[in-house]
């Protein structure tokens, strides 16, 4: 899939936010229907998932306490007709270890975000045999 880079989006999360949802509100806000996110910061209880391909669903991991958001990294598309972000999470606890996964929630510290619309054909989440939604695949 061909792109061209739309508008650029840096901007704090507010303190106590969920931090999915509110990038969700910010994409549907701003009528971002693609891009890539990025951001870094610190979040408090959060859970993240695992996808378990046997059983065909997440694992969910619940973290307790407050942990650097060491790494977001993700991209923003289309599912149910909505702007949706999918994320993973690198985390560091107290020790220096880090915990990483697909982000399921988190209470928001501090996030600092950085959104990279791209304009062009949408891509969107349909569920699939394996049980995520995914886009389709490419064609070479
Ligand atoms: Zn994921």
């Amino acid at each position: 899939m061909r792109f061209s880079k739309g508008r650029n989006f840096l901007f704090r999360i507010p303190e106590g936010e969920e931090i999915g949802g509110f990038i969700n509100r910010f994409a549907k806000e701003n009528n971002i229907l693609m891009g890539t996110v990025r951001g870094i910061g610190s979040l408090r209880n959060p859970k993240i998932g695992y996808f378990d391909e046997k059983a065909g669903k997440y694992r969910v991991i619940p973290l307790e306490g407050t942990y650097e958001l060491v790494s977001l990294s993700g991209n923003i598309s289309v599912k149910d007709g909505q702007p949706f972000a999918h994320i993973h999470v690198a985390l560091g606890g107290p020790d220096g270890r880090v915990h990483g996964g697909h982000l399921v929630e988190g209470e928001v510290f501090v996030a600092e975000v950085l959104v990279e619309e791209l304009l062009g054909e949408v891509l969107e989440r349909k569920p699939r045999e394996n049980g995520l939604a995914l886009w389709d695949e490419a064609e070479l």
